[in-house]
Parts: structure tokens; C-alpha cells; sequence
């Protein structure tokens, strides 16, 4: 025992010299090459290249792989079927009427055998594809976040690609339209029974389930649906009113495609916005000027009162699907408009006062003047907090500065974006860290407006910012905003 752990020692003691001696030599050697500067322009260089390929990802070429896979599952799959079709004789012949040979066994077997394989490839594949397509969706959603178009974003792994690009454009342009979007845009299946998508008109979010997995699939529901039209009016019950809104009826609903489904549950969301006290059902904005009755607590068409009737007839003139409640023809109402059709007058009054009433960005003057954009209202639906000033720092350029916040509007972040490709996105965590702690402060070529620049000591970045401070002559709603920033060096 003793003897043992000497001789462990002495090893431990020749092991350390050993280790020593190779530290110094590595430290030598590392000490020339931060003496070389070409071996340090390689390692710089090297360093951007991977910061490139791993900043940017490549849309085109994962989309194409997703799609490889599917077809080669889709191959996999044709052979697997006409393998179980060659089979089912065979297993007749062999294991029912007995009448099979060695050789409808062997060959039997050797099919069963082969199929298994191609099972668990397809297995696989599958598993691979679905990695893949949850990348993709993950990537939408970053920038959906990032560009602040949505608070809250959660795909399905499921969803093609094509389907994740389409949603991804159509909820940039309602956010681009509009300016106000729910809180979220949420994947859960047990939140939308029986349907594609969703708006819960309580937490403000949109839910989507498996059924806006894929674009190309949806055309088939909505066709079975259209077709249930016929039915719908061999059963309709013939009474005047009856009569009248099954003549009216030419289609089931608006949407012809799945993102039209989502600008209907959007009409929900701008609906219920109309009213700041959204959760008392009694005051719902434009119910009965949509020729609605509170029926038991909520607003519904009622055939038997004259002027609910006809308003149920108008809205027959949008589709069925509008007639279910005044609910629903505001969100076809709201859909049709968006898709260029005319609707009935009176409903398309409530929708316009609505969206005013909702706040949404005023469509018709939508260019914007000047760094703070053109309306209060904009303003504030479009800010992004950043972070607060130490007004001390600022004094250089102004005193009279009104608040420590600083915030960036969608439109600077746009700006960035456009001018400055991926800085944006690659350097706007430091934003805060910027304007809070500045090495150096400028007075800028306009009023109460900095130029600021830093140094992020980890990449040896060098960043300039132009903020615009408020001062006491601005309008008191607004922040200190971030008017550009770009990586120096560029
Ligand atoms: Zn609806």
C-alpha cells in the first residue's frame, strides 16, 4: 500500500514536469503567432467567414432539401404499397388456401423483408424532414420577432415550408397595413375544435391546428366544403326570410386558399379591438348596427325580428358562413374587403369605423414624415423599448432632454434593415448597452439628435448610433428614439 502510493507519487511528479514543460512551449508558441500578424489577418479572416455562414441561413437550399426528402418518402412509399399489393395473394395462397410452393414462400418472405427496410428508412426520413422543417420554422419565426411583426409565434414542425413562407408574408403585410396585430400566433390543435384557425377573442391570440399544416392540402377542404352548398339548400327550410338568404347565398364562405382563413380570424382580432371593454359581450362594437340581438348574453342573428332578419339577408350577400352571427359577418365582411369585393354598404360602414376605432395605421395617409413617424397613434403602436439614458452623458448635446427611455420605431428598424443589410439583426442586442454607455457622444448635424460611437470589446466591433433625444419643444408622448445604427468598417 505504502510502496503503491510512492511510486504513484514520483509517477504524478514526472507527469507534471512533462505537463510544465509542454505548457511553456505552448505558451511560446502562442506568443509568436499573436506576434504574426499575417497568421492573425488569417484567424480574422477565417473568424468573419464563419460569422457569415452562420449568421445567414439559407432558405433556398433547406427548402429544397425539405422537399428532396418528401419525394424520396413519396417514392418509398408507391414502393412499399406495390409490395403489399404483390404480397396479399401470396400470403392468400400460402397461409389460407395452403396451395403455395417453397417458392411463393421464399418469395413471400423476401418481399416481407424488403418492405420492413424500406419501413424504417422511411422511418427516418421522416424524422430527418421533420428536424429540417422545424429549422425553417424557427427561422421564420426569429424574424417575425425580430422585425417586430408578432409578440408571440409557435409553428408546428409540421407546416411546409411553403406554408410557414406564405403565413410569414401574410402577416408582414397585415402588420405593414394595418399596424396592430394580436398578441400571438399560437400552434394548438386543442384550442381550434374542428377548424383551421382560430382567434380566442379573451387572451388576443390567434390558434392555428394541424389543418394549416400545408398550404396545397387546404384547397381540398375548402372544395368539400363549397360542395356541401348544394345540400345546404335542398335542406333549407322555406320561409320568407329563409327563402331569401338561401337565394342570396352563392358561397359558403369567403376564404379560397388557408392564409384566407387567417385575414378572417385578423377580422376578429380588429373587431374586438373596436371596443376597449372587448370582455363585456353587451358592448360590442357595431352588434346592432351588424343587426344583431343579445340573445342570452350574446349577440345573434334572429330571424323572427324584422330588422334582424334583413340584416341577416345582407349578409347572406357575403357568404353563408356570415350569416352564422353579426360576429362572423364582420370577420367575412372584413375578409372580402381585404380581398377587393363588395359588400353590403351597412356592413361595410361598421368595418371602416371599426379599424379607426381599433387603431390601425391611417391607410390613406400612409406616407411618413420626419424621424418620428407621422401619427401619435403610429408611434406608440409601432415602438420597440430599448433601454434608458444616463441624461448626465447627454448633456453635451442638450439639457433640456425630457426622458431617460429610448426606444426604436418599426419604421428605423425597416431603415436599418434596408440600408445596412443583417446589422439589424446581428448587433441589435447591444442597442441598450450603446446609448446607456457611450465612449463617445457627438452633437449631430441636426438638433438634439447624437451621434454616438461604441466599442463591443468582445468582437472588437465598432458601432455608430444616432439617437434623437426629446426635448421639452417635442411632443411630450414621444421617447428618445434610435434613428440609425451601423457596424463600422462597412
Ligand atoms: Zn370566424
Amino acid at each position: 500500500m505504502f510502496k503503491w502510493n510512492r511510486n504513484n507519487d514520483a509517477d504524478n511528479k514526472i507527469q507534471n514536469m512533462e505537463k510544465q514543460s509542454i505548457s511553456v512551449a505552448r505558451r511560446k508558441q502562442a506568443q509568436s503567432l499573436r506576434n504574426d500578424s499575417k497568421y492573425q489577418d488569417t484567424i480574422r479572416q477565417r473568424k468573419e467567414e464563419w460569422k457569415k455562414r452562420h449568421s445567414e441561413f439559407d432558405k433556398a437550399t433547406a427548402k429544397t432539401e425539405i422537399n428532396n426528402i418528401k419525394s424520396q418518402i413519396a417514392d418509398m412509399q408507391k414502393q412499399i404499397n406495390a409490395s403489399l399489393e404483390k404480397e396479399k395473394p401470396l400470403e392468400k395462397k400460402v397461409y389460407i388456401d395452403g396451395t403455395g410452393t417453397d417458392e411463393d414462400m421464399r418469395i413471400l418472405r423476401q418481399s416481407a423483408t424488403e418492405r420492413k427496410k424500406m419501413q424504417e428508412q422511411v422511418e427516418v426520413l421522416n424524422g430527418d424532414m421533420l428536424d429540417k422543417q422545424e429549422v425553417y420554422k424557427n427561422e421564420a419565426q426569429n424574424r417575425l420577432i425580430k422585425a417586430g411583426t408578432i409578440e408571440e409565434i409557435k409553428l408546428s414542425k409540421k407546416m411546409t415550408p411553403d406554408t410557414v413562407d406564405v403565413l410569414e408574408d401574410t402577416l408582414t403585410k397585415l402588420k405593414d397595413k394595418y399596424g396592430i396585430m394580436p398578441k400571438g400566433v399560437v400552434y394548438n390543435p386543442s384550442k381550434v375544435p374542428d377548424a383551421t384557425v382560430t382567434y380566442n377573442w379573451v387572451d388576443d391570440k390567434i390558434y392555428i391546428s394541424n389543418r394549416f399544416n400545408d398550404i396545397n392540402n387546404y384547397a381540398d377542404i375548402v372544395n368539400k366544403s363549397e360542395d356541401s352548398l348544394i345540400e345546404y339548400r335542398e335542406k333549407a327550410v322555406i320561409n320568407k326570410a329563409e327563402a331569401e338568404i338561401e337565394l342570396n347565398t352563392q358561397r359558403m364562405a369567403v376564404r379560397e386558399n388557408l392564409m384566407d382563413t387567417l385575414t378572417h380570424e385578423y377580422g376578429h382580432f380588429i373587431h374586438r379591438h373596436a371596443n376597449a371593454d372587448y370582455v363585456q359581450k353587451s358592448s360590442v362594437f357595431g352588434a346592432k348596427d351588424l343587426g344583431g340581438k343579445l340573445i342570452n348574453g350574446d349577440w345573434k342573428y334572429d330571424i323572427n325580428s324584422y330588422y334582424s332578419a334583413n340584416a341577416k339577408i345582407e349578409t347572406a350577400k357575403i357568404s353563408k358562413y356570415a350569416t352564422e352571427s353579426p360576429y362572423e359577418a364582420f370577420a367575412e365582411g372584413f375578409l372580402a374587403k381585404e380581398k377587393g369585393q363588395e359588400i353590403p354598404e351597412s356592413i361595410e360602414k361598421v368595418i371602416k369605423e371599426a379599424k379607426v376605432k381599433a387603431g390601425v395605421k391611417n391607410i390613406a395617409n400612409g406616407q411618413k414624415n420626419g424621424i418620428l413617424g407621422s401619427t401619435k397613434d403610429e408611434r406608440i403602436l409601432d415602438v420597440h423599448p430599448i433601454g434608458k439614458i444616463n441624461k448626465e452623458i447627454y448633456k453635451c448635446i442638450t439639457d433640456d432632454i425630457l426622458t431617460d427611455e429610448v426606444v426604436i420605431t418599426n419604421n428605423q428598424i425597416q431603415h436599418i434593415m434596408d440600408r445596412h443589410p443583417n446589422d439589424y439583426e446581428r448587433f441589435s442586442s447591444y442597442f441598450g448597452e450603446i446609448v446607456k454607455n457611450p465612449d463617445y457622444t457627438i452633437e449631430a448635424n441636426k438638433p438634439n439628435t447624437a451621434l454616438l460611437l461604441k466599442e463591443i470589446k468582445e468582437n472588437d466591433e465598432i458601432f455608430k448610433t444616432v439617437l434623437r433625444l426629446v426635448a421639452s419643444k417635442d411632443n411630450p408622448n414621444y421617447k428618445n428614439s434610435i434613428i440609425t445604427f451601423m457596424k463600422i468598417d462597412e
